[in-house]
């Protein structure tokens, strides 16, 4: 079969390996029928992170199942279910607590796609192993488009937790989006929006990505110069500067939250004590996307996001190595199915 590489900085390619095999009772083979980059994939293959190549990505997808281990009771060959990125077994500690990216039963960092916690293989390969299939997949509610529902593995419902957890306790709330990031931002004010959010403006110096989120629902004619400070009660970081998060934090009113889902390398600039005069909350995740995935297929079925108005750029395999390493929005590579449902 084949999966793809980062081979070098800024060089994909597809290369032929051994199909996996479906190595536990509690596994499965499937077949990713349309796979997203993440937002952290185009810098994974720039070299830009510290996880440095050769090595297999991809970490967003849908996927047909193939096959399924004896020990597998809520799958067969032709479901299509969503793919987290993280593997996690369903029954340790942390993941029965919620925590599946903490999972104790695989290595720290276990995942599709990064280069941590052992080879898992990536997700626009053309076959991938789930070694708890039962725990792990998420069935696609039926008649649910297989690319829009491709970022439920990754940034889609990273957007949604980053939203509706801190709004579920502030009715009416202010929501400021800092974006920058390909989709990220975007996704987080039609998910802000969904979660019941009062006002969402958009912070952000592109103007291509301001018209996607003004689509969205969001307010886009403030900028970095406007004066924000303490006027939102949950601010959304989803930009990888260190400057505009620090904007953000600054943009918190008393009692507020910050929920941090921008990927920033570097150790940022915090205005510690301002917030604490303000009794305002940071969150940071890479959170555990598993125990949410379904609700966010449901807002994705019932129209309540739509995740296509990132206006994803859709690809073959083979227009894959080159699509993937332009500067766009999203991408999604998309595959033939090989099985139909019984
Ligand atoms: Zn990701
Ligand atoms: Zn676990």
């Amino acid at each position: 079969m084949k999966e793809l590489i980062v081979k070098a900085p800024g060089k994909l390619v597809w290369v032929g390996v051994p199909t996996p095999a479906l190595s536990s009772p509690a596994g499965a083979l499937v077949r990713p029928i349309a796979s997203a980059s993440c937002d952290l994939d185009r810098r994974l293959i720039a070299g830009a992170t510290p996880f440095k190549p050769p090595f297999v990505i991809g970490h967003e997808c849908v996927a047909e199942v193939l096959e399924v281990g004896s020990a597998v009771s809520t799958l067969k060959r032709g479901d299509l279910v969503s793919v987290p990125w993280k593997i996690s077994c369903g029954t340790c500690k942390q993941c029965l607590s919620g925590r599946t990216t903490a999972c104790t039963s695989v290595a720290k960092y276990a995942a599709y796609g990064v280069p941590a916690g052992g080879n898992w293989g990536g997700l626009f390969s053309e076959v991938v192993y789930v070694p708890f299939a039962d725990a792990m997949l998420v069935h696609l509610p039926p008649g649910l488009n297989p690319i829009a529902a491709a970022s439920a593995s990754d940034n889609l419902t990273d957007a949604w937790v980053a939203t509706s957890r801190p709004l579920a306790s502030r009715e009416d709330a202010r929501v400021l989006v800092v974006g920058g990031t390909e989709s990220l931002g975007i996704l987080a004010v039609q998910m802000a929006v969904a979660a019941g959010a009062g006002s969402v403006d958009y912070l952000d110096s592109d103007d291509y990505r301001r018209g996607l989120a003004e689509r969205c629902g969001a307010h886009v004619d403030i900028g970095f110069a406007s004066d924000l400070n303490e006027r939102y009660d949950l601010v959304v970081s989803a930009t990888r500067e260190q400057q505009a998060l620090h904007k953000g934090l600054l943009a918190l009113a008393p009692g507020g939250h910050c929920s941090c889902i921008g990927i920033i390398f570097e150790d940022p600039r915090i205005p510690l004590f301002g917030m604490y005069m303000r009794d305002v909350t940071l969150s940071v995740g890479g959170c555990s996307v598993r125990p949410h995935i379904p609700k966010v297929l449901e807002l994705v079925n019932t129209g309540a996001c739509d995740p296509l108005l990132v206006s994803p750029t859709i690809v073959s395999c083979v227009e894959a190595t080159e699509a993937l390493i332009q500067p766009l929005a999203k991408c999604i590579v998309v595959r033939e199915r090989i099985t139909q449902s019984a």
